[in-house]
């Protein structure tokens, strides 16, 4: 990084932070030292409570409202968090946010498939875009999103998501060749089953026999492999797409 700025906050941008693998993630890299923006839609008691813990962890952060599907709400938070934050940058940027509607293609009505696609690939459009200038320009950045196992074998009921899933490991590939010469690394996550908000009313019991390890993983397991992705012992690792799943798939 710049001389000037060795002294100054390192922000990371985690979109979909208030709970879930999100959380998890906000809390790992603020051990880590990066002052959090804490990304979230609705529930802002969640988002505090991230922000808690954020604290807990020995560093700090701010709530940032927005849905990454808008592209206008977005430019508006970003450019409200630039004038509020002159001379600063966000070097670190995680797009965690993520639903699923998952139902036959048959019966798939097109706000479940919109939805879908749209939070996932118009969110990475919109977060990313402006964020990886500053990471170009400073000649270093970490972009880490958060894919799915589903985005690399597909599963039934859930084609909305896997498409979704799947195009963001395409763009995670793509972008990695663009940026790569600029020392910004991009790399996807894909987890296997995680315990969750997301995967609560799943027949745990069920999955676990399908799963090597007979568990889910936790949300932290998650975080740990983002918290290497986001520091400098990954600096070789570009347009990747890592599994973490139990054995489940690979
Ligand atoms: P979760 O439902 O607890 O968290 C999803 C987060 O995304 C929530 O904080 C939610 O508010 C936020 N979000 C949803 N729409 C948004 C929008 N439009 N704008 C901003 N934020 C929005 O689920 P999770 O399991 O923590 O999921 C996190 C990510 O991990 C998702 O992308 C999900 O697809 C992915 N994932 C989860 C699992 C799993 O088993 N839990 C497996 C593979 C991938």
């Amino acid at each position: 990084m710049k001389k000037q700025e060795e002294n100054a906050a390192k922000w990371a941008l985690v979109t979909g932070g208030s709970r879930g693998i999100g959380k998890a993630i906000c809390t790992a890299l603020a051990a880590d030292g990066y002052h959090i923006i804490i990304n979230f839609v609705s529930n802002v008691e969640e988002a505090e409570k991230t922000l808690e813990a954020v604290r807990a962890a020995g560093s700090d952060g701010e709530l940032l409202r927005f849905d990454v599907s808008d592209a206008q709400a977005c430019e508006k938070a970003l450019a409200s968090w630039r004038s509020a934050h002159e001379g600063e940058t966000i070097s670190v940027l995680v797009n965690n946010a993520g639903i699923r509607k998952d139902t036959l293609l048959l019966w798939m009505n097109p706000e479940e498939w919109h939805k879908v696609v749209s939070i996932t690939l118009d969110g990475f459009y919109n977060v990313t875009k402006p964020l990886v200038k500053d990471m170009v320009l400073n000649r270093w950045g970490r972009i880490i999103n958060i894919a799915s196992l589903t985005g690399l074998k597909g599963q039934a009921g859930q084609t909305n998501y896997a498409a979704a899933k799947g195009g963001l490991i395409a763009a995670t590939k793509a972008l990695a060749q663009e940026v790569a010469r600029k020392k910004v690394t991009v790399n996807a996550i894909a987890p296997g089953f995680v315990r969750t908000d997301m995967t609560d009313g799943l027949p745990e019991d069920e999955l676990k026999k399908l799963i090597p390890m007979a568990r889910f993983g936790e949300p932290e397991e998650i975080a740990a492999l983002v918290s290497f992705l986001a520091s400098e012992k990954s600096s070789y690792i570009t347009g990747e797409v890592i599994n973490i799943n139990g054995g489940l798939y690979s």
